[in-house]
């Protein structure tokens, strides 16, 4: 099935089977026989049904992952690594379709290449270069050594804004060490996860290694994260939910790994390229609508140089498109009606608390953005720090300015949120960029650019609130493996 570039809908039926997971091989109905409708943002339109799975589904997909456990921990890592490229081929070879069908339920613009194929191809190459060490010993016949292991069956909690590259950053890792996983996509964005898990059987991945379980996330996600099945749980999405499945993972004394939200600054320093730092920050907090947890949604700018940046800043946020996705714009609609209520409560709360709407600042109606979920780019200047646009993750295509005296200052207020996921720093000094890359509490710091900026395999994750582990980069396998020390006395 080919899929053009001008296409407004895809025939998902015919790419996956209504109303069926995917549990140990077989594509099977929820066991309470329940649905969950999958909607487009854009339009409210029924895209598919996906299976309500709670407790039972669960019990079954932590039974087939454990049955494929084995065999697959013993498979010749080179052959593991095989059968992931394998599958990153066929990602690549039906690329138009995962990305089409993630833009269809998150209501999202083209962004470009997909960055799974890449991913996956990167971390399976990781599969047979992992290597233990040899121990000094205090007895010369005596060997020490360490191994690498895999824990066993793996838990995956996915959230709904990018769930396509979400879902690869976790389970490539988890896979290529020897692990095999049970997945719990978001309820309100579970095809694209789907799609991908159907991929993995047809490039040869072995029954019950990816095993996917829909369904609420008080239902299938407790029952997932209270599993005794378990040897290690990885979860995407909010610090409430995250705080809830660790908690959940203590029960049965569960390693996790949090990946959460952030509420990313962006340092503007007085001598600031800001003819790159202008577009740079704008795609930072409308790419996806704002819902992406690196979102740069916090611009800390010197006072010096604040109305000029409000001013650039406002005339670029004017010119950003918004509209559904398969019309040529920029941002597209938020993912849901409950979203949508929760951003514009945070641009009730903005006003109420003395912010100035620069720009935006409502619901879009009207022509094209009836029936779906449309809020307008907003800039709020005069943003305390301690005001909730200023401390609280929106998950919208909000921004708050908030104007600082000096460096020092600009480190505090970056500094002075619960979170440490990303942020950038905008200077051309070579000194302050060193000094702030250094006292910025963030896991991922990047210095006139976004994000990794192009750079393959940065590790990212949080500080603070935002999580610990890392996803992504050479490392990132070792998050999903185990170190057992052997001792061999060779006396006799
Ligand atoms: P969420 O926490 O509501 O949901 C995430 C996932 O958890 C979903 O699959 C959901 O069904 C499940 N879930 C909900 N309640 C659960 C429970 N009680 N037990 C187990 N699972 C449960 O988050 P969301 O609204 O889907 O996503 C938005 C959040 O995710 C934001 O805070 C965002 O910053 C964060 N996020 C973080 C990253 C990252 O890499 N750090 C990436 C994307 C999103």
């Amino acid at each position: 099935m080919t899929v053009s570039e001008s296409s407004r809908t895809l025939d998902v039926g015919a790419l996956l089977p209504d109303g069926r997971h995917l549990i140990g091989g077989e594509w099977v109905a929820a066991r309470g026989a329940d649905t969950i409708a999958v909607l487009n943002p854009a339009t409210g339109e029924v895209l598919a049904h996906v299976p309500r799975g709670g407790e039972a589904d669960i019990d079954d997909a932590v039974a087939a992952a454990a049955d494929a456990f084995p065999a697959w921990r013993d498979t010749n890592p080179s052959v593991r690594a095989q059968q992931m490229q394998a599958w990153a081929e066929l990602c690549r070879e039906h690329g138009d379709e995962l990305d089409l069908l993630e833009r269809l339920e998150v209501g999202r613009p083209k962004w470009g290449p997909s960055p799974i194929p890449g991913i996956l191809t990167y971390t399976a190459g990781m599969a047979d270069k992992v290597t233990g060490q040899t121990l000094p010993s205090a007895v010369v016949d005596v060997l020490g050594m360490t191994l690498r292991e895999p824990y066993g069956v793996c838990g995956s909690i996915i959230p709904w804004n990018v769930p396509g590259a979400l879902m690869i950053n976790d389970v490539a890792p988890c896979l290529a060490a020897g692990n095999t996983v049970v997945v719990k996509p978001a309820e309100d964005a579970p095809l694209t996860v789907l799609l991908l898990a159907k991929l993995a059987g047809e490039a040869g991945l072995p029954e019950g290694v990816l095993n996917v379980v829909t369904g609420y996330g008080g239902e299938a996600g407790e029952a997932l994260s209270h599993h005794a099945g378990l040897r290690h749980m990885s979860f995407t999405g909010s610090p409430e939910t995250g705080s809830r499945v660790m908690a959940a993972c203590a029960e049965n004394v569960v390693p996790v790994r949090l990946e959460l939200g952030g509420k990313s600054p962006q340092i503007v320093l007085p001598d600031a390229p800001l003819e790159k730092a202008v577009p740079t920050i704008v795609r930072s907090i409308t790419l996806n609508s704002g819902q992406v947890c690196a979102a740069g949604s916090r611009v800390v700018v010197d006072e010096s140089i604040r109305e000029r940046v409000v001013t650039e800043l406002a005339a670029a946020f004017e010119e950003v498109k918004v509209g559904p996705w398969y019309e040529d714009v920029d941002m597209g609609p938020l993912i849901s009606a409950k979203q949508e209520q929760r951003v514009l409560g945070y641009l009730d709360s903005g006003r109420e608390e003395g912010a100035s709407v620069v720009v935006g600042g409502g619901k879009l109606g009207g022509d094209g953005y009836d029936g779906g979920y449309f809020v307008e780019p907003t800039i709020f200047d005069e943003v305390r720090p301690d005001m909730r646009i200023a401390q609280e993750e929106i998950f919208g295509p909000v921004l708050s300015v908030l104007s600082v005296e000096d460096e020092e200052q600009a480190l505090e207020v970056a500094n002075g949120t619960r979170y440490g996921l990303v942020a950038s720093v905008w200077t051309s000094d070579v000194g302050k960029a060193v000094r702030l890359a250094r006292r910025t509490e963030a896991g991922q710091v990047s210095v006139n650019t976004l994000w990794s900026g192009g750079v393959i395999g940065a590790p990212f994750g949080g500080y603070k609130q935002s999580g610990f582990g890392r996803t992504v980069g050479a490392d990132s396998i070792l998050e999903y493996m185990q170190v057992k020390t052997v001792v061999i006395d060779g006396r006799s």
